[in-house]
Order: structure tokens, then sequence, then C-alpha cells
């Protein structure tokens, strides 16, 4: 289990969650620190200027300069340690298989919200952030990215407030 020295509340996305029924979850700079547990996960990442991407099928996103948040799961073999632990390595050779792939490659990757648990927490802190963004101007979503095997708008969340 992880330390709660780790938890820290500087970020954007514990606000969000204290709206929510969902445990404060552990903020991870290193993918050292990453358990071999299953998991949910914040992926935080910034963009450091405007830029137009191509996001596999999904097409063409004009990006805005700013701090970018994907929800994911890891619920398979190597859990966290293995699936978070892909998205640190900034590989350029690195296959584009996921939406959040095609973000990461143009991204600076500052850390990420973990979750221990082996229930599935992500669609429910998706519609906790999508309902935020409706409520708030300071969060987007970006529509459709990340939620091709749910119903959810969005799993990928833009403040470009948080610079
Ligand atoms: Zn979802």
């Amino acid at each position: 289990m992880l330390e709660t020295a780790k938890v820290r509340k500087d970020a954007f996305i514990p606000k969000a969650l204290a709206l929510a029924d969902i445990p404060v979850p552990f903020w991870l700079t290193e993918p050292s620190q990453l358990p071999k547990a299953m998991g949910t996960y914040v992926l935080v990442m910034q963009l450091a200027e405007d830029k137009t991407i191509v996001i596999g099928k999904l097409g063409v996103f004009n990006l805005r300069a700013g701090r970018y948040y994907y929800v994911g799961s890891a619920m398979g073999a190597g859990g966290l340690a293995s699936r978070v632990g892909r998205h640190f390595r900034a590989d350029p050779d690195k296959k584009l298989r996921w939406h959040v792939d095609y973000l990461r490659a143009e991204m600076t990757l500052v850390g990420c919200w973990v979750w221990q648990s082996a229930t599935r927490l992500e669609c429910a802190i998706a519609q906790q952030l999508n309902e935020l963004a409706n409520d708030k101007e300071s969060l987007s979503c970006i529509a459709k990215v990340g939620s091709s095997d749910c119903r959810c708008p969005s799993h990928v969340f833009c403040s470009i407030d948080a610079i």
C-alpha cells in the first residue's frame, strides 16, 4: 500500500473529487513509485503551447496550451506499474495505441493521480469531471477522447488556467 505522505492537495483533481464519493488519490511523479496493484489513474499532462494534433480516427483537434487530465484504469497483469509506467516513458518510437498516446506524444507528463483499487473507478471519475466541466469555464472536456469503450462524453479534460 502507498504511504499517505505521497498525497498532495495542490491540484485540480482532488478539488473535483471532494464533490464525489471517491477517496482522495495518491499523487505520484516517478514511475518507480507505481504499485503493481490494479487501479485507476489520472495522468496530468502539460501542453506548452497551442497545438493542432491528430488523435487517431477522431481526427484533428486544436488544443490550447494548458494542463490536460486523462482518466484511465489499469486492471491487467502488472497493474498500475505496467500501464502507467508505459505512459511515463517518453519514447518517440512508442506505438500510438490509445487516444491518450497521441496526447502524451505532444505533452509533458507532470505526474499522475492513482487510486489503488480492484474496483474500476474510471467512468465514475470521468463522470464527476464531465459534470464539473459543465459547471466551470476553467475546465473543459475534449469530446470523445479516451471514451470509445464507454458512454462517457470524454475521459480527457483541459484546464487552461492551471499552468
Ligand atoms: Zn467512461
